[in-house]
Formats: C-alpha cells, structure tokens, sequence
C-alpha cells in the first residue's frame, strides 16, 4: 500500500466558488484562532512555575473552538466540518516543524492573499468519472481523469490566482496508467531547466530568478552586519528564509517535469552527471547544484520505480552533447556558447535537441545502467 497524490484542476461552477471561498475562509480563521489562542497559552505559561503549566496542543485547542463554535461562530458550519477542524492539526505540525527548526514561525493567514485551500477528509470525497462529489457542495467537474485509484485519504482543495485545484491523496496498491509515448531523452540545462528529445523545453521559472537576485541582495548585507550582533540574527533568518522559497519552488518546477516525463514516457534516458569534474568549475557547479540536478534525478528514480517505467542514466562520459545525433560523429570540442549543432552530415539543430536525441537513442540501443 502506498499513498500517491494527484493535482487537478476544477472547473467549478459559480455556486461552487462561493462554497470553495467560504471553506477557504473558515479555515483561514480557525488557523488565525488557533494559532492567537496558541500564543496566548504561551504568553501566559511564560509567567507561570513549570508545574501549573498548561499543555498547550492542536487538539487541546481544537476542542475548546468546538465548546464555542456552535455559539460564536455558528457560520462554520456552513460548510464541510473539516475546514475548521483540519488546520489545528496542520498548525500542530507547523509548530512541531517550527521547534525542530525544520521551518519558521507559524504566521497569521491573510486575506485575499494569491492562494487558499482548504482540507476535506476522505470519507467526504467521491469521485464519479470526471467529478468530485462533496456533501453541501455537489458535484464539482474535473479538468483530467484521476490517474490512481484507491481509497481517497484526503482532498485539499485550493486556489492559485483565480483557478481552482483539487489534491487527491490515495491509498492504492500502484496499477499505473500505461504512459502513452515509447521513449524520450531528457538534456538537462542550464537556460532552460530541461529538454526533450520530442522538443519541449522547461524553463526556469521565473520568481526563481527574482528570488535568487533576492537571496543575492540578502547574504551580501548579512555579510556586513557586526558579528553577534542582533541585527545580524535577523539578517540571518531573511536569507533563510530566501532560501526554503527557493528551495520549494525548485523542488515544484522539478516535481511537475518528472511527473510529466514518468506519466508521458515508458523510457526515459538521462545523462549521467561527472561530479567530480563539475565540482571544480565553481560558475557552472552553482548553477548546476541551483537547479537541483540530483534531485531532478532523485525524482526520476522513485517515480520511475513506482510507476515501472525504465530509467536509463548515460555513462558519464557518454558525449551526448558532442555527438551529431544523425551520424553519431563526434566533435573534438563544443564551446558552451555554441547554441546551434552543425555537422558535417548536413544537420543543424539546436544544441540541447540534440543532446536530448542522442540520449533518446542510447534507449534504442539498449538500456546500458551506469
Ligand atoms: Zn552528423
């Protein structure tokens, strides 16, 4: 048994939105009582000897909003109980994870921010063809076929700008859909994040680049402030801050490329990375380690295994680069600024095209691991 997640995107109707809005709300507000009431706790065991404190928890908390909601805040019920009763929980975790130092403080959520979501358990969930269907909501269109099947552990519903989205947890023994194209090779750059032998490229996406210039700024400034200094402490949590964004949205973009590639593709060849000898030229190896190329090929390797397609990963020295993907001749030497590969067979093409054919064709020959 393993739990997968699938991401969806709804076309709801204008009833529906109202709902998703709504939902959203209550669950902002129990996160923001929660979380007042949290630090209230706090504060006030603060003051207190250690053994007249009380413990202060998400499902403590939780159970003094449910003494009270029925009386101030009765609006929470009009819609599914989860949206107040779900973020104590998530809030339980944030602190735990904010304790370990694992992530920051637990903030207030605002309004009207670009993203919302809310949490429904799966015993509210059923998924009818291409619908989900929730009790006081109804049935709400889906954009794509869910590609697992199983038992719904949990639905998380949300918005990004003016779309809305469904999360699918599932409980399932892995029957994989059958991907519908034979095989790609996959080029990993450094301009563009990745490029297939089929032509298509990812880019890096683009608040990335804003929030490097940002961590850029940050560490520069951390790096001028007086050692100890409490300026310094704060300067400090800025750049890591900078840092976990950076980290989540790179871990994102990677996500979505790997889940196309595995979902697309039976065979996908990548190239193998020299380590060692990437290491040593500091320019390209920041780059390189920027866009997360172990975890890019981390990625591949458990989805690939979970969903049984074949991974080939080149032999370091493979030349897919150097190589002309027509004539299978090889160039002596490839300048990086070289964009265009010509060959002396005729062919011209883009460069990372044909690294990523010569990496498609190293499947035909036959999956030689490295
Ligand atoms: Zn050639």
């Amino acid at each position: 048994m393993i739990s997968l997640a699938h991401k969806i995107e709804l076309k709801p109707n204008n009833k529906q939105k109202t709902y998703f809005k709504k939902a959203c709300g209550v669950s902002r507000f129990a996160w923001n009582w929660a979380l007042a009431s949290w630090e209230k706790s706090y504060q006030e065991n603060k003051n207190l000897p250690k053994e007249e404190r009380s413990p202060i928890n998400g499902m403590s908390l939780k159970k003094e909003f449910n003494k009270i909601k029925k009386e101030q805040f009765p609006w929470t019920f009009e819609v599914t109980k989860y949206a107040s009763q779900q973020p104590f929980i998530h809030l339980n975790t944030a602190y735990g994870r904010f304790f370990k130092g694992i992530s920051g403080k637990p903030k207030f959520k605002k309004r009207n921010k670009s993203v919302d979501s809310f949490y429904v358990g799966g015993d509210q969930v059923k998924i009818q063809n291409k619908k989900i269907w929730v009790p006081n909501l109804g049935s709400v269109r889906l954009k794509e076929f869910p590609r697992f099947e199983g038992k719904i552990r949990s639905a998380t519903f949300s918005r990004k700008a003016d779309r809305w989205f469904v999360s699918l947890q599932f409980d399932t023994t892995i029957s994989p859909k059958s991907p519908p194209k034979e095989a790609v090779g996959v080029d990993l750059g450094i301009n563009t994040l990745a490029h297939t032998s089929d032509g298509v490229s990812f880019l890096s996406p683009k608040p990335l680049t804003k929030h490097l210039r940002a961590l850029k700024r940050a560490s520069r400034k951390l790096s001028k402030k007086e050692k100890g200094s409490k300026a310094r402490g704060k300067q400090k949590l800025k750049v890591q801050k900078i840092h976990l964004k950076i980290a989540n949205i790179r871990k994102d973009t990677l996500h979505k490329i790997s889940t196309y590639l595995t979902s697309q593709y039976k065979r996908i060849a990548i190239e193998g990375l020299n380590v060692s000898g990437m290491l040593k030229n500091h320019k390209i190896s920041r780059a390189l380690s920027d866009l997360g190329f172990f975890e890019f090929r981390r990625q591949l390797g458990y989805k690939s295994e979970m969903y049984g397609n074949i991974l080939v990963v080149a032999n370091m020295f493979f030349p897919s680069s150097k190589m002309c993907s027509s004539c299978g001749s090889i160039k002596k030497a490839l300048s990086l600024n070289e964009r265009v590969y010509t060959c002396d067979c005729g062919i011209s093409l883009d460069r990372d095209l044909n690294a990523a054919l010569n990496l498609r064709n190293l499947i035909e020959i036959g999956p030689a691991r490295s």
